[in-house]
């Protein structure tokens, strides 16, 4: 478990798939093994999986401790959910919630539930199955979406199109509860995290900033899925709802944090780092 602390806000993320779903160059359909393989001098060891030999990768939350608030961004894909297609998804039985303890978060104290966009794998611990019921987990949170996110996906879960269903089991009970927030794309949450839009993965996708005395971080979400974007950002992903926008949004994120110290956190990136501008181009460090 990673703990970072950031001008008095404590970052852990909680890993709850430690590896890939996808190989690289399905994730990244413009991507080529030869392409990925130039960057391999700056991306091995710290984000190369020797054990797929390919880019490293992983699902989970990012728990956020500012002075006011307990956060956790992005959910993961939760466990006892129906994905046929995905049997690493399917029905899991994992020990997300003992992880979460053993960082010290029982359910009941999480504030906000932070989600930056409504794909399956970061809403999937919005709820558990109690009884044959998909309830809250978090029961006291207020869980945050943008409303031209949760428009969109309502949208498609009542035509049909919501693929694994995780509108119905991980989103639906939380409107339903009452727990849900619907914000614009640049709502603040408390006085160190709020909501910058980054649409093109998904329509409403938004990142989220912290702001401290100790500098800036930025958790991106699904702006970008691999490490090797930082130097490609014309490579959208093979799940994003706009490939051409994603790649304005990530190409514009790229070069506006590049040399800003700015902490970087993708939801899928192996570990933090930064965006430094060097001879070749753009990399992350
Ligand atoms: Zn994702």
């Amino acid at each position: 478990m990673t703990t970072l602390t950031l001008g008095g806000v404590s970052l852990t993320r909680v890993i709850e798939i430690g590896r890939s779903s996808f190989p690289t160059t399905s994730m990244l359909p413009e991507s080529t093994p030869e392409a990925v393989a130039r960057h391999h001098g700056w991306l091995k060891p710290h984000f190369w999986d020797e054990a797929t030999d390919d880019l490293g990768s992983c699902i989970g939350t990012w728990i956020v401790r500012t002075p006011e608030h307990l956060v956790l961004i992005d959910t993961g894909v939760g466990n006892d959910k129906p994905r046929e297609s995905n049997p690493i998804w399917h029905r899991r039985a994992g020990t997300f919630l003992d992880d979460l303890a053993a960082a010290g978060v029982r359910p009941e104290q999480v504030d906000y539930v932070v989600i930056t966009h409504m794909h399956v794998d970061h809403v999937g611990w919005n709820t558990r199955l109690v009884n044959g019921v998909w309830v809250p987990t978090f029961p006291n949170a207020r869980y945050v979406f943008a409303g031209e996110e949760w428009d969109f996906w309502k949208h498609e879960s009542e035509r049909g199109a919501d693929e694994y269903g995780c509108i119905d089991d991980s989103v639906l009970p939380i409107v339903a509860a009452g727990q849900a927030q619907l914000v614009d794309a640049t709502h603040r949450i408390d006085d160190w995290l709020k909501f910058e839009p980054s649409a093109g993965h998904t329509p409403g996708h938004a990142s989220v900033r912290l702001t401290t005395s100790a500098g800036d971080a930025v958790f991106s979400g699904d702006l970008m899925h691999r490490v090797v974007q930082v130097a490609e950002p014309q490579w959208s992903s093979r799940f994003c709802y706009d490939g051409k926008q994603a790649a304005v949004t990530r190409r514009e994120f790229v070069e506006r944090h590049a040399d800003t110290g700015t902490l970087i956190l993708a939801a899928h990136f192996p570990r933090p780092g930064l965006i430094v501008r060097e001879r070749e181009g753009l990399r992350f460090r």
